[in-house]
């Protein structure tokens, strides 16, 4: 077993704790021990970062200092009012008044943290470790810097990361676009990727994944299987998904709530990927059919590239008049696809 015994420099900055786990997961199946600062806030991330076992020494060092754990947070118990206690056999002692307080106190605090245990247990079993920590950043810094190193060493990092899960990711802040799944997908898409044809068709994702089963991608396509066109799938947090790799994890396996509202974060990282994409390809011409943010980023991607873009969605993608003026610009650019006999 590994101990780590620079506790006092792990609280003081969390990224020393990730440099430390990287270099000991250098020696596989050895277990990681870090003594002293488990508390119910900072515990998610501590299991995250790869340790493997803690204590509850910091149960007993807050206890002594009068000190009251939440899930999230460290209270001076004065301030912790009976009807926000827990419920736990200790709380209801103290609320009653009884003696030996800071006993009490510990057997609370122990309490919460094996709670949290629990709680963390099964984010794990459901694949949701990671949607977890990055809510507990809203709550400390600790946890903040901690994930933000973390995102920052993708190169140290993406070995130990699952290449398929069952699971779906929940793209459900800017700090998505950073995990290592998504920046894996990118990267790749990147360096082993090669756009083919002379026609590039933008067109947004959809709810329903892969996007061809969805209802819009089927009326979409009713139009572009008559031609010879390469099809791309604007999407936040992936960026551009060629048709062909729909299937590809996790092109199929993520979520993102439909708000219709895009940040700058989305909208820059959208036009670069639409960007990167044309320009590696050799296009003659590049249709978009989509609307809001989806086409707000290839218009950004225009300005970065010096092109212009044909722009075939009247207020409605799947409206009557915006996939007739698909099929029309697509019958004036773009080859009929040949039919086999
Ligand atoms: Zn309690």
């Amino acid at each position: 077993m590994f101990v780590i015994g620079s506790v006092r420099s792990v609280e003081r900055d969390p990224s020393i704790l990730l440099k430390t786990v990287l270099s000991l997961r250098k020696k596989p199946n050895v277990p990681i021990y870090l003594p002293g600062i488990a508390k119910p806030s900072n515990l998610a991330t501590i299991v995250f970062s790869g340790i493997d076992l803690v204590d509850d020494t910091a149960c007993i060092i807050h206890a002594l200092d009068g000190i009251y754990f939440t899930r999230d947070e460290e209270l001076p118990l004065s301030d912790v009012s009976p009807d926000i206690m827990c419920g736990c056999e200790a709380c209801i002692a103290l609320s009653r008044g009884c003696e030996n307080r800071t006993r009490l106190l510990y057997l609370h605090n122990l309490f919460v943290l094996k709670k949290e245990m629990e709680i963390i247990r099964y984010k794990l079993v459901r694949g949701k470790l990671r949607e977890y920590v990055e809510g507990k950043t809203a709550f400390s810094d600790w946890n903040n810097v901690f994930l933000s190193t973390h995102d920052e060493f993708y190169d140290e990092i993406e070995p130990f990361v699952h290449v398929f899960s069952k699971t779906k990711i929940f793209a459900g802040t800017d700090r998505t676009i950073k995990r290592v799944e998504i920046r894996r997908f990118v990267e790749r898409l990147k360096t082993r990727y090669e756009p083919k044809g002379e026609i590039a068709l933008f067109l947004p994702c959809s709810a329903k994944k892969p996007y061809s089963l969805s209802r819009t991608h089927r009326i979409f396509r009713s139009i572009t299987e008559d031609f010879e066109v390469s099809e791309f799938i604007l999407t936040s947090p992936l960026g551009v998904v060629p048709r062909e790799l729909e299937m590809v994890y996790p092109a199929s396996h993520y979520e993102i709530p439909i708000s219709g509202v895009w940040s700058e974060c989305e909208l820059q990282w959208l036009s670069q990927c639409v960007a990167d994409i044309t320009r590696r390809g050799d296009f003659k011409h590049v249709v978009v059919h989509a609307e809001g943010g989806f086409a707000e980023g290839c218009k950004r991607a225009e300005e970065i590239l010096g092109d212009e873009f044909i722009y075939t969605s009247k207020g409605n993608a799947t409206s009557k008049e915006s996939l007739s003026e698909l099929r029309n610009v697509l019958e004036s650019i773009a080859n009929p696809k040949k039919k086999a006999n």
